[in-house]
């Protein structure tokens, strides 16, 4: 076998054994890796109705098929139950983890059960063992990793958690090498249930490759076309952090917890990307372990910036600057980077608490919550700096209302009883930095994506407002681009590198020695998908009831170049666009899970009674609700 290396670790927390997995390549020929692999796994072993945060969860970290091999391939797939949306959950960060993780001579690391103690797992040069954690436990990311990178290797790629992640915050991340998270879904709160503090992992290895003098080829050929391709020149000039400028314009922001989607660019300006560039370290160079896996982009920008008297660095992105700041109103750069600071440190998903909090401060102007259910925190409203801090560290040690917002803003208005029509969300899991109602069908990516309100899960196209045709017309260009960004989410390759599926599909045939095509590949995705679906059915998914978009997305734009744009034109429009869409796929057209014919062709005959045994539940449920 080439490009892998055929073995995984299996890690029993419970049990405090470690054991070593090998895998056949016609497993890898079927999932590629990343997503692919952890979402098998999950489905194959952790029964629908597991609890999230009990011992019979497990997670996976995944390197992709790609990851260290080819440019940007640098990525590790997290896939666990979330304990967000109870749902098969996938994560993916950068930027060395997944290659070093293949370097050790392992595809992937499969952690169950959960330890009385607190530990953290050393992985290197094909063996692993469990350590304490104790002096570590309750320790901020930065110190614990550093400390950890003190105990292992210079070189050693750390995975760690923070306090948010031990006191099993719902919305707690996974970060790594101090500054890259794995943010979604809640999976820090997964590790904290096992007392995994962090992983670190070192190798010197890559697998061996096929065709190494065709790769090496390669591999320059790329790098050098994508290290000056204009198509990458606004990345590698801001990164991701000129984002508010673009979505505040597009009415695509979301600013005020997206009540006002559009804003004028002088107000976008204060988050953006010329205020990042003058805080900009000179010669910041990221670790060493980082550089080791060449990037032809390096969207990474590192500041250096003062608050409060004292100075802090961090690597900002738009998610985090548009949902701590344009979404609690806060448009004062400092602050907003002091908040990325500070959610990085304790662990915390940008995007959910920056949401969650927005939610709250909307609560708080409409006068829906009462001063003493703020446990003495007097916040004023959006554009409350000082409450939005206080409020991340509330959130973080779940004290007062902040053991409320840990668990996410589904369960935040649930647990209120009031604000369920103000919280943005799908299936769970907040809503990213991109209002729907600024570009045509959005929404529907939104309320069909397998992990819920993700912003990486395929956009359709031609995508220009107002919505006046059929939504239905762009579901087989979101198909298309879902399906191209799932693949770089099996092989472990960076989004903002802009490989075509052929590009892909060369790179992996010349590591491998396969045939793929980019039509197997999407194939790939495709499955995946199905298992992923299949699973959240046989758990409680609905989705005619589950597959929608949350009550704001239907208020037409107040102002902007989207003016008066909902999500959709009217109901009937969503719901055929869904049903294109379930159709296109091979599902069910009204109940949303993958038919047998699609199971088979997929090679999947082995989950047709599962989809089955899907079906009927949901024609039960629904006759329940009738
Ligand atoms: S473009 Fe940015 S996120 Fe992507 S691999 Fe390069 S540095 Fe990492």
């Amino acid at each position: 076998m080439y490009g892998y290396n055929g073995r995984i670790l299996r890690v029993n927390l419970s049990k405090q054994k470690i054991r070593v997995e090998e895998i056949g390549e016609e497993v890898y020929e079927k999932f590629l890796g990343g997503k692919g692999l952890g979402t098998l796994i999950i489905y194959r072993e952790v029964p629908p109705g597991t609890k999230p945060l009990s011992p019979s969860n497990k997670i996976v970290f995944a390197a992709g098929g790609l990851s260290g091999l080819v440019p940007g391939a640098r990525k590790v797939a997290v896939v666990s139950k979330s304990p967000e949306t109870r749902l098969i959950h996938d994560s993916h960060a950068g930027d060395a983890f997944g290659p070093m993780l293949k370097r050790a001579g392992f595809d992937a690391i499969v952690v169950e059960g959960a330890s009385k103690d607190p530990v953290y797992l050393w992985v290197h040069d094909g063996e692993a063992e469990i350590r304490g954690a104790e002096k570590i436990w309750g320790k901020r990311v930065s110190e614990a990793t550093k400390t950890i990178v003190n105990e292992t290797d210079p070189n050693a790629s750390v995975a760690a958690i923070g306090p948010a992640g031990e006191n099993l915050a719902r919305i707690a991340c996974i970060i790594f090498d101090y500054t890259r998270a794995a943010g979604r879904g809640g999976l820090g709160a997964v590790m904290g249930s096992k007392k995994l503090k962090a992983i670190a992992v070192v190798g010197k290895r890559n697998p061996p490759v096929l065709h190494p003098e065709k790769l090496e080829e390669l591999f320059k050929k790329y790098y050098e076309e994508y290290a000056t391709s204009p198509s990458t020149e606004g990345t590698r000039k801001y990164g991701t952090n000129d984002g508010l400028r673009i979505s505040g314009s597009l009415g695509m922001s979301p600013s005020y917890n997206y009540n006002k989607p559009y804003i004028p660019e002088e107000l976008a300006s204060k988050l953006a990307g010329e205020e990042v560039l003058k805080r900009l370290i000179p010669g910041f160079k990221p670790p060493e372990n980082v550089r080791s896996t060449p990037c032809p982009v390096k969207c990474s920008k590192y500041i250096r910036f003062k608050y409060k008297g004292r100075e802090y660095t961090v690597k900002p992105e738009y998610e985090n600057l548009a949902m701590l700041g344009a979404a609690t109103g806060v448009f004062e750069f400092d602050a907003v980077a002091y908040y990325n600071y500070l959610v990085n440190e304790y662990g915390l998903d940008s995007i959910a608490t920056g949401n969650t909090i927005a939610w709250l401060l909307e609560l708080v102007e409409k006068r829906l919550v009462g001063l003493e259910e703020l446990d003495g925190l007097e916040a004023k409203g959006f554009g409350d700096k000082e409450a939005v801090e206080k409020l991340i560290e509330m959130i973080a040690h779940k004290k007062g209302i902040g053991a409320i917002l840990s668990e996410g803003v589904a369960r935040a208005s649930r647990i209120l009883g009031r604000g369920e029509e103000l919280a943005v969300h799908v299936k769970g899991l907040e809503a990213p930095a991109w209002d729907p109602r600024g570009r045509r069908t959005y929404a529907l990516s939104y309320a069909t994506a397998d992990v819920g309100a993700s912003h990486l899960r395929g956009w359709p196209h031609p995508h220009m407002p107002p919505n006046a045709g059929p939504a239905k017309e762009l579901v087989p260009s979101l198909i298309e681009s879902r399906d191209r960004d799932s693949v770089f989410d099996h092989l472990g390759v960076c989004k903002f590198i802009p490989y075509g599926l052929e590009d892909l599909s060369l790179l992996l045939n010349t590591v491998t020695g396969w045939n793929t095509t980019p039509e197997s590949l999407r194939e790939v995705s495709a499955r995946t998908e199905a298992l992923a679906r299949i699973h959240g059915v046989l758990d409680w998914l609905t989705p005619p009831q589950d597959d929608t978009i949350p009550p704001k997305w239907w208020i037409p734009e107040p102002e902007g170049p989207a003016k008066g744009n909902k999500a959709f034109i009217d109901e009937q429009d969503f719901l055929e666009a869904r049903r294109t869409y379930y159709e296109l796929r091979g599902w069910h057209s009204e109940y949303g899970v993958p038919l047998p014919e699609t199971l088979e062709k997929l090679g999947l005959e082995w989950a047709v009674e599962d989809a089955k045994r899907a079906l009927l539940l949901v024609e039960k449920r629904l006759e329940h609700t009738l």
